[in-house]
């Protein structure tokens, strides 16, 4: 495996990542994961032996907003990810080689590492007409998708497209477009929607596979409970003002000015499963409510025609007043619908929120054996009770 077999820890170590700030990115993405403190450690001392995994990124009908999301975390620049912090066997936007060379990057990983490697899928899959609506080296990315998935150890889809179908799936959309999962339905596959994806909910995921040898818990829709089992109206911060009827009336006025709520506005987030409140964007900075945007629902099947149209104000959500779950509302809304990202989002954490130099060489692998201890019991995965829904109105 040439370079790719040095620990996950080698490699963080040789990026100046000190151990506090190993320490804090593994507590952080415990946090994430909805896992008790107490794993932190145990989180800490599968990632400081995890080997780097080599991923492949498909990229079919997209925008490369999750590419964007993934490569602006920090504020990286590309050459940095590409040359430091990313070595990505296949990917698109971001590799050096083009064209046939290309090509056979993606070729010889899927033959020397047959279930040895994760598939992140980004975009929908065509399928009308033969899936000649998006080829890729004379393939349609419909083939490319079933070799790359069926062979791989496990596949994370990344944005709406590559969960359902997303923008090209919408009504009136020509090419036939939809999600992986139902190209490929024999694979191990997660979904993480959205609109893009949360990077951190990405390396979570990973993280999770990389400790506990196994995918974090989903539900029907193939979503991670710790990312998609609480409504945002149930974490959002202006929850108090809906529950006290002070609402934005319109864009600019009093309300808005004072971060009321924006139900009246269109907000989604009542029926709206996802932990964007909590994790932000941008290195935690934000998300767009904070920002005085509703949520659009975008972590929801067929959101474009389900959703829409964003500004007008839900009626009825099934999320008030009634007992409901992630599966019930979806199931509803539809008709009835590596290491290499860890050490991404370790350096990421490094660079967002810790000026700390370089550790001495061997302290970090202390810190995690010491502060590790014996080897805890198997994670609860059971989904948490996502009816936790507060009544609205
Ligand atoms: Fe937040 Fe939207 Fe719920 Fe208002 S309706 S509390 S803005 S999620």
């Amino acid at each position: 495996m040439g370079e790719d077999d040095r620990s996950l820890l080698a490699y963080l170590r040789e990026r100046g990542v000190s151990r506090r700030t190993f320490l804090k990115f593994c507590g952080a993405i415990t946090a994430t994961l909805a896992l008790p403190a107490s794993y932190a450690p145990r989180v800490a001392a599968a990632l400081s032996a995890a080997p780097r995994i080599p991923v492949v990124w498909l990229e079919g009908q997209d925008c490369a907003g999750n590419t964007e999301g993934f490569l602006r975390a920090s504020h990286p620049t590309v050459a940095e990810l590409v040359f430091d912090t990313i070595s990505v066997n296949y990917h698109e936007t971001i590799m050096a080689p083009a064209g046939r060379a290309a090509e056979k990057s993606l070729s010889d990983t899927v033959a020397a590492y047959p279930g040895q490697y994760i598939a992140i899928v980004e975009g929908a899959v065509p399928v009308a007409e033969g899936g000649t609506y998006c080829l890729i080296g004379g393939r349609t990315f419909r083939s490319i998708v079933e070799e790359v998935c069926n062979n791989a150890l496990l596949t994370i889809t990344v944005g709406s497209c590559a969960f359902d179908g997303g923008l090209p799936a919408a009504n009136g959309g020509p090419t036939g477009a939809t999600g992986v999962s139902s190209i490929v339905p024999r694979a191990k596959v997660v979904n993480l929607p959205g609109c893009p994806m949360n990077v951190q909910n990405l390396t979570a995921t990973i993280v999770h596979y990389l400790t506990f040898g196994s995918l974090p818990a989903t539900d029907s829709l193939g979503r991670p409970y710790f990312a998609y089992g609480q409504l945002v109206h149930d974490q959002c911060e202006r929850r108090a003002h809906f529950d006290a009827g002070e609402y934005v009336q319109a864009w600019g006025d009093e309300g808005s000015r004072k971060g009321w709520c924006l139900y009246k506005m269109g907000c989604k987030g009542p029926e709206t499963f996802a932990n964007c409140p909590t994790v932000r964007f941008n290195d935690r900075t934000s998300w767009p409510v904070k920002a005085g945007h509703g949520c659009v629902g975008c972590t929801m099947p067929r959101f474009w025609d389900q959703m829409s149209p964003f500004y007008r104000r839900l009626s009825n959500p099934p999320g008030f007043a009634v007992d409901v779950t992630a599966d019930q509302i979806g199931l509803g809304l539809v008709g009835v619908v590596t290491a290499l990202s860890v050490a991404h989002g370790t350096i990421s954490y490094v660079r967002g929120r810790s000026a700390d130099g370089h550790e001495p060489e061997g302290e970090l692998e202390a810190a995690v054996l010491v502060e590790a201890g014996p080897p805890a019991a198997e994670p609860v995965t059971s989904p948490p009770d996502p009816a936790g829904s507060e009544e609205g109105s």
